[in-house]
């Protein structure tokens, strides 16, 4: 059963702590996503990847309020940004990691939906999983989907990072309405011929520069967007739910030390 943490009682979350359920944090941002997304959509996608794993769950899970803001600062020169700068992205975590220590709980799963917050998560998740003894993992929604499948190409899931075929056709499928279908076009990468161009530099990856959207885009996104359909958005949500569901439930049967 997954609960969600803003509906529940002091009485009722106390007595959820004694069962020991994995409990998740979702995390995204609130930044400009090209011409044809809206602002929500790294969370959005979060959120709706969370709703669709309710169903197959069958142990207690309780899911926190999402953090919608997060470390944007690549994306801060396009309207509609709005970015946490590194220290207050991570003392807000750690505030909220010690609450949810303090409410009893030991197992914390992050599911962040922005690139742009992962190095910082990253740490914060080792740093607190020691300071306050608990099992803290991080895992990025794309994570949980192929480098390639049947809806998309390998080189679209490397290039296609920010408003590209995958996040608009999850988006066409959970939030539609919000789609700017007339926005929408092939939004070409810079880092695809940088990257013919150099051996080892790279726009993405561990030798990568340091990079801000219009570097790879001057339009905010980036990806093959006109090859988003409705279909593939569900065929993208049904491989990120099921993945989802085996590491909640590797996770609800963890025990720290083995
Ligand atoms: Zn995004």
């Amino acid at each position: 059963m997954i609960y969600f943490w803003e509906e529940l009682t002091t009485i009722k979350i106390s007595e959820l702590s004694s069962k020991k359920p994995v409990v998740i944090l979702p995390v995204g941002a609130t930044e400009q996503h090209g011409p044809h997304l809206p602002t929500g959509v790294d969370h959005f996608i979060v959120d709706e990847i969370i709703r669709r794993t309710t169903d197959l769950i069958d142990f207690n899970v309780l899911v926190l309020p999402t953090i919608k803001y997060g470390k944007s600062i690549e994306h801060a020169n396009y309207p509609g940004t709005i970015s946490l700068g590194s220290s207050t992205l991570c003392s807000v975590f750690r505030d909220i990691a010690r609450s949810v220590k303090n409410s009893g709980f030991d197992k914390l799963l992050v599911l962040n939906g922005h690139g742009g917050n992962y190095n910082i998560l990253s740490s914060l998740v080792r740093d607190l999983s020691i300071e306050l003894n608990i099992t803290a993992v991080l895992c990025d929604w794309d994570s949980l989907i192929p480098l390639e499948c049947e809806c998309y190409e390998r080189k679209e899931r490397c290039y296609g990072v920010h408003g590209g075929q995958i996040e608009t056709s999850l988006m066409l499928k959970s939030h539609g309405k919000l789609v700017e279908k007339n926005q929408i076009k092939n939004f070409h990468s810079k880092a695809e011929k940088f990257d013919k161009a150099n051996q080892v530099l790279r726009y993405l990856g561990p030798t990568s520069i340091g990079w801000k959207i219009e570097d790879l885009n001057s339009e905010g996104a980036v990806g093959n967007a006109v090859k988003s359909t409705e279909s593939d958005g569900e065929s993208i949500y049904m491989l990120a739910v099921e993945k989802l569901h085996k590491l909640l439930v590797e996770l609800d049967t963890l025990n720290k030390g083995l």
